[in-house]
This record gives structure tokens, sequence and C-alpha cells, in this order.
């Protein structure tokens, strides 16, 4: 008999949900998390220590509340440049007109800002593009001195106080994390969060610094959003747990013509290398405002979950929007019809990854095809780190995946990854005991009833980690 569980999900797909102030009550959290957000994003460049710990209180009541394990991702500004101040706040760039950036607090007019950079005015040519408020301002820098650009508006507009600045063709000769990130960073360490989202990576050494601060404490999220990540995409994913397709600011610095292909080429090098990837921004954009998305987001959403992502992401749809219950509904509903649907299944098989040369590839593989031969109904495996079921996920199994492990911060960690549900739970410690805890817990979650089949991947010797070796059918009895 198939007992009723707690909350369960029948997505493979995830979805990221920002929180913000559209979103930061524990009602308001619970409801997402109730129309199926599996993680939260805390974002660093928005809110005070004060709001953010608020949150990640709430999100651990509920996880207590819901017996379900729930990601915190805190995703940290990084070097994200900006303009000072004008006077009166706001100045109008005519097409064709003069306009200098320099180092001068003073504040702005139609002739000139203050571009609080040094190293960027160093960093310039003659010829680098400026974009500024989401590229709705371009300039080129036409002549350059020790301390200013003087710039030829190319495409005009309003500017005003402190709107962001990209800078696409100059690699920045700054650090991923700045000093604001590493104060943010220790709070959100502090707090015990799973995941830390860096942003504007620009090279693998960016990476591999945070690597070092972090050291394990959390898994690194990468955001791809810089041109320049992209031309050393596989060794930033092999350096990363995690990666983001950010297309706010990657659409800002590369053509939009480029964006998609861009989401293609990422999802591929991450699906390869088995590092879950997230598609975000944008993707039912309209619902900021709206109760319904348009056509077109609902297709993007879709076209995400075809492309192999682990996760989708609402940002300003669930953190300042006036619908973030209902965009957070919209996304299960599109990502579950389009898993739904025959097209899907026959995208991921023949989409297949080739298992790599160790034991434990050999027998997820061997694990998805014994499973799809028998119709099972679930492949359970015991996982300490996370990485055995990462690695079964790689497979993209018909049958769901239960991660099974004793450590609470893996199983937050898997909540961002395709297809696999996590449950807490004390190890086994021997083949048997691994088999009927599997038995005992896909009765328990639903996943199968008497008769059915399930099948479990452990490895020998129990408790050491690396050892995914082990392969068995098992039948609920
Ligand atoms: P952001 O990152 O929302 O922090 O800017 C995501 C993106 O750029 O797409
Ligand atoms: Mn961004």
């Amino acid at each position: 008999m198939r007992q009723k569980p707690a909350l369960r999900r029948h997505r493979r797909t995830k979805i990221i949900a920002t929180l913000g102030p559209a979103s930061s009550t524990p009602e308001m959290i619970g409801h997402l998390f109730h129309a199926g957000a599996d993680v939260f994003r805390l974002n660093f460049s928005h809110g005070t220590h004060e709001d953010h710990a608020a949150r990640i209180e709430a999100i651990r009541a509920l996880e207590k509340r819901s017996g379900r394990q729930i990601a915190i991702l805190a995703d940290v500004q990084g070097p994200k440049l900006r303009v000072g101040t004008f006077r009166g706040g706001l100045v109008q760039l005519a097409t064709g007109a003069r306009f200098r950036l320099d180092l001068s607090p003073v504040p702005g007019d139609a002739a000139r800002v203050q571009l609080p950079h040094p190293e960027i005015i160093k960093a310039a040519g003659i010829g680098s593009t400026l974009l500024i408020d989401d590229g709705k301002v371009k300039l080129r820098v036409d002549k350059k001195r020790a301390d200013h650009l003087e710039c030829e508006v190319v495409v005009g507009g309003a500017v005003s106080d402190r709107k962001g600045v990209n800078v696409p063709d100059i690699t920045l000769p700054i650090p991923a994390l700045t000093e604001k990130d590493r104060r943010d960073l220790d709070f959100a360490l502090q707090h015990g969060i799973e995941y830390v989202g860096l942003s504007f990576v620009q090279r693998p050494e960016d990476v591999a610094e945070a690597r070092a601060i972090i050291n394990g404490r959390a898994w690194i999220m990468t955001k791809l959003e810089k041109p320049s990540a992209l031309e050393a995409l596989d060794q930033i994913v092999a350096l990363s747990d995690c990666v983001m397709v950010a297309r706010g600011d990657l659409g800002v610095e590369l053509p939009p013509e480029n964006v998609p292909l861009a989401q293609k080429r990422i999802v591929k090098a991450c699906r390869a290398a088995g590092k879950p990837v997230v598609v975000a921004t944008q993707m039912l954009e309209s619902m900021v405002s709206t109760p319904t998305p348009t056509r077109a987001e609902a297709s993007d959403v879709a076209t995400a979950v075809f492309d192999g992502a682990d996760a989708v992401m609402l940002s300003a749809e669930s953190a300042s929007g006036s619908f973030p219950r209902e965009a957070v509904a919209m996304m299960d509903r599109i990502v579950s019809r389009v898993e739904g649907d025959p097209t899907y299944r026959e995208i991921v098989e023949a989409t297949r990854l080739l298992p790599e040369r160790s034991s434990a590839d050999a027998i997820v593989a061997a694990a998805r095809q014994v499973a799809h031969t028998i119709g099972a109904e679930a492949i359970a495996t015991f996982t300490m780190s996370g990485s055995t079921a990462l690695r079964i996920s790689r497979e993209r199994p018909i049958a769901p995946i239960l991660g099974l492990t004793p450590r609470e911060e893996t199983a937050r960690r898997l909540c961002v990854v395709w297809g696999v549900y996590p449950i807490v739970t004390a190890d086994a410690h021997s083949m048997s005991e691994a088999v009927a805890k599997s038995l005992r817990i896909a009765a328990q979650e639903s996943f199968a009833g008497t008769g059915e089949e399930i099948v479990v991947v452990a490895g020998m010797p129990f408790g050491t980690s690396g050892t995914t070796n082990a392969l068995r059918i098992a039948t609920m009895p």
C-alpha cells in the first residue's frame, strides 16, 4: 500500500525563487515553497543583513514544519560597476553628444559624471564600449587620459544616480570578491547557507580564489555573465560546483542573438561535466506586473527544460513583483507539462552522455539501464558528499533518484540537482541494511508500492566516500 507523504514533488527540474520585498514574510515564503520553490535565493545586491537573517530564519522554520530540506543560495554582488550621482538625480544624454567619465565625486551633469573605479579607467582603451543601465545607454571611448575617459554617446537616453555600468570588452583587473562580498560571504556562511552565487566571474582564478576562502562550507554557483568567462568555460565549470546562466548581465554584455547559443553551450558543458546548471533571469518577466506570462516566456522556460537545465530561476518575478506565488506556480506548471511530454524523454535519450572511466560511473550507468529495463519506480542511493547522486542525475534516468544521506547539508545542496529527492536518514552499514532502508523510504515517500521494484546503488565498504561499486534490484514487500 502506498502511504501519503508529507509533500512530494513530481518534477525533475528544480525551481529557484529569489526573495525580496514582495516575498519576505514567513507566510509568503511558505506559499512559494508549497507552490513549488525548491531553493530560495538571497540577493546580496539588495537588503540588509537583518533582512537576510530574517529570511533565513523563516526558511529554516518552514523546513522544520514541512520535514523537507530547502537550499539557500546566497548571491553576492561581485564587482558591479556604477556611475556616481547627478545634480538633480538624472540627465538626458543625446545620441552623438560628448560625455566624460572621471574620478571626481562632484555630482555630474550632461557633460560628465564620476566613474569611481580607477582600474576601469586604466583598463579601458580607445574604442572600448561602456553600457549604462542594462545597455540602455551606450558610450564609446575615443580619448583616454590618466584620470578620465572621453566618450561619444553612441545610443542616448536618461542616466540617473548610481546606474550600473557594463564593460563587455574589458577584462577587469579586479578580483571577483569585493570587500562588501567578503563581509556578505562571512555573514552568509555563519548563517549556514548551501550555495554561494559568485557574480561577474571573469577567469578560472576567480573561482579558485573563492574556493580557497569558502573552503567547502558551501557549494559555489558560478554566475556566467561576462563574455571573458565563456572563453575559459570548461576550466570554470571544472572549478565550480554549480553554474548559473546569468542572462541578465550576460545579455547586456553580449548581443541578444548570442544569448540563446551561449545558454545551450553552457548547459551542454555543465551536463557533460555532471555539474548542476541553472538558467536564470527574465524567464517570466511580465509576471512582475501581470498574473500570466507571455507565450514567449512560457516557451523560454520550456526551452531551458528541454536544453537540460537542472533548475530554472525567478528573480524580480518572486522578489519584487505583484504575483510571486503565481509566478512560482506557473513555472511549476510549465516544467511539469514539458517533463510529461514524450518529446522531452526523446530529447533526454538523444542527448545521453557516455559514462566516464570510473567504477562509480560504470555502476550509475548500469543502474539507469537496469531501472529502465525493469521499469523501476526509483533509484535509491546512499550519498555522503552528494557526488553519487550527482553522477546518477547526470544519467538523467526516468526513475526518480532517492538521495539518502546522513548529512542535512548534503540533502539541502541536492535540492538544486535534477531528479534528486533528498532525504536525511542514518547511514547504512551493510548492503542488506541499505536495501531494507531504501525499500522503507520508497514506501514512506510513496515512490513505490507492494510488488514494485527499485534499484539500490551503494558503495562498499560502507561509510567511506568514493566507493560506489554495487547495484541491487529490490522488490517492495
Ligand atoms: P543578478 O544576476 O540578478 O544578480 O544581476 C543574474 C543575471 O545577471 O542574470
Ligand atoms: Mn547579474
